[in-house]
Order: C-alpha cells, then sequence, then structure tokens
C-alpha cells in the first residue's frame, strides 16, 4: 500500500497541502484531479520525496518516513523510499545524450551497479512493452513527442518501482500522440501497475484510474471511484470543476 497521512507543505507562507490523506491500493491506479494550483503535482512530489513534507507520514510497502517538527529524516533513509517510486513528467526529461536505451538502463547500471548486458536485456524488454523497441538507439530529439514519453515510462520502470507517479503525462502532446500513452498507461493498469497521476485528460482519468482524488486549494474535496466523481459527484465544488473539463 502507498499511503499519504496527514500531509501538510508549505512554502514560505503558502501552506500549499493542508492535511492531505490519500490511501493508495497496490496494483491499482489514482488520478489527481483538481484545478490550477491546487498542490496535485506538489502532492506526487511529496510521495516521491522530491519535496519533503512540512509534516506528515509517507508511507510506500511497509516502509514509512515521519515528517514534522521533532521528526529528523536521514537522507539514507529518502533515497531509499524515493527508489521504490518511478517519475513520469510532462515534458518527458529524456537524457538528451543518451540514446533510447541508454536512457532506460541508466538507473540500472548507475544505481543499482547492474552489468551492461543484464541492463541492456532488461531495457529491451521494457521498450518492447512500451513499443519502442525499433527506437533503441535513436537520439531523443529524433523522436516524437509521444514516443519520449513512451520512452520515459520505460526508464521510469526500469527498477522496478512499487509505484508509478505521473505529473500530467499527456498534456504537452497533440491528441493522436496522447492516445498512444493512454494505450501504453492502460495497458500498465490492466497488468497491475500501481499509479498515481495527476491529469487534465478526464479522457485518460476515465479510462485507467479505479480511485479519483479531487484535490481544491490543497485539500482532498471529493474521492471515490472514476464512475462516481466524474459521473456522479456530490460536491458542489466538484461538481463545477468536472463541468469544466467536458
Ligand atoms: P497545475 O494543474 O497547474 O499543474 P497543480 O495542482 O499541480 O497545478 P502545484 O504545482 O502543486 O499545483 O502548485 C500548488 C501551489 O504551490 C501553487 O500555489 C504553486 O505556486 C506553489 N508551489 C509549487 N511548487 C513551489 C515551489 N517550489 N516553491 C514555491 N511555491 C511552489
Ligand atoms: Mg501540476
Amino acid at each position: 500500500m502507498i499511503g499519504l497521512g496527514d500531509i501538510e507543505k508549505r512554502f514560505g507562507d503558502n501552506l500549499v497541502l493542508k492535511g492531505v490523506s490519500v490511501a493508495i491500493a497496490e496494483g491499482s491506479v489514482t488520478a489527481l484531479v483538481g484545478p490550477s494550483g491546487g498542490g496535485k503535482s506538489t502532492l506526487l512530489r511529496c510521495i516521491n520525496l522530491l519535496e519533503l513534507p512540512t509534516s506528515g507520514t509517507v508511507r510506500i510497502g511497509e516502509d514509512t518516513l515521519a515528517f514534522g517538527p521533532g521528526h529528523k529524516v536521514a537522507t539514507r533513509d529518502i533515497q531509499r523510499l524515493r527508489r521504490q517510486t518511478g517519475m513520469v513528467f510532462q515534458n518527458f526529461q529524456l537524457f538528451p545524450h543518451r540514446t533510447a536505451v541508454e536512457n532506460v538502463m541508466e538507473s540500472l547500471t548507475v544505481v543499482l551497479k547492474w552489468p551492461q548486458a543484464r541492463a541492456r536485456e532488461r531495457a529491451m524488454s521494457l521498450l518492447e512493452k512500451v513499443g519502442m523497441a525499433h527506437k533503441a538507439d535513436a537520439w531523443p530529439a529524433t523522436l516524437s513527442g509521444g514516443q519520449q514519453q513512451r520512452v520515459a515510462i520505460a526508464r521510469a520502470l526500469a527498477p522496478s518501482p512499487k509505484v508509478l507517479l505521473c505529473d500530467e503525462p499527456t498534456s504537452a502532446l497533440d491528441p493522436e500522440l496522447a492516445q498512444e500513452v493512454v494505450d501504453v498507461l492502460g495497458k500498465l493498469a490492466s497488468e497491475g501497475t500501481t499509479m498515481v497521476m495527476a491529469t487534465h485528460d478526464l479522457r485518460l482519468a476515465s479510462k485507467i484510474a479505479r480511485e479519483v482524488v479531487f484535490l481544491d486549494a490543497g485539500v482532498v474535496v471529493e474521492t471515490g471511484t472514476a464512475e462516481q466523481v466524474f459521473g456522479n459527484p456530490q460536491r458542489e465544488r466538484t461538481k463545477r470543476f468536472i463541468a469544466t473539463l467536458r
């Protein structure tokens, strides 16, 4: 299980997350939706500890870290937790001077110290899974946005993370290229990959998310299944927001 307990995140005077608790079941996909500035990216970055929560707990599997006054969290513990996550960004962020397959191999050879041959073998099987094996030796700049994002997904999955975090994975893409990425994420979801995804893309969210968390101004306003939250939202705030997406 992935769990966030009463997470607060403050940037200076700005309290961006105001006590957010979310439980994510293993093998399920959770979509974070809500208005711009509501804290979706910050919440994702608190799961992999790219941002450290001001207070609250982050649990990944059996590993829990507590933040806040009186808790001193060691860098080693942060790295251990972070290594159980993989992240996919809106703008892909592939290493430009590495080929597609080298991008996927990087964490295996550099962090996990796998031998090249073994890392290449795993990287190729992941590129196969995302439909990019034929571009293994291509440079990122020669790939379309949808292709780059599929390589980025393979890279994030390489060290077998417990959870794949995706921040607006399709929003930099034209609809056709976004569809390629939706298809890949849908396939991963059906194979039981645990995912948490911030998205404005209702089609993506309703296609692959089981759970939806609606976050507004740093507060969880409503959670439920995709059918419930998109089809029959309970709160006025959620209704208004869902109406803007259609
Ligand atoms: P969007 O839908 O536009 O991506 P979001 O829901 O992902 O929005 P966040 O990016 O998490 O929202 O931002 C939430 C709030 O936190 C905003 O007010 C933003 O300005 C602030 N914020 C985010 N990161 C930082 C930072 N590193 N330093 C200061 N403020 C930040
Ligand atoms: Mg964001």
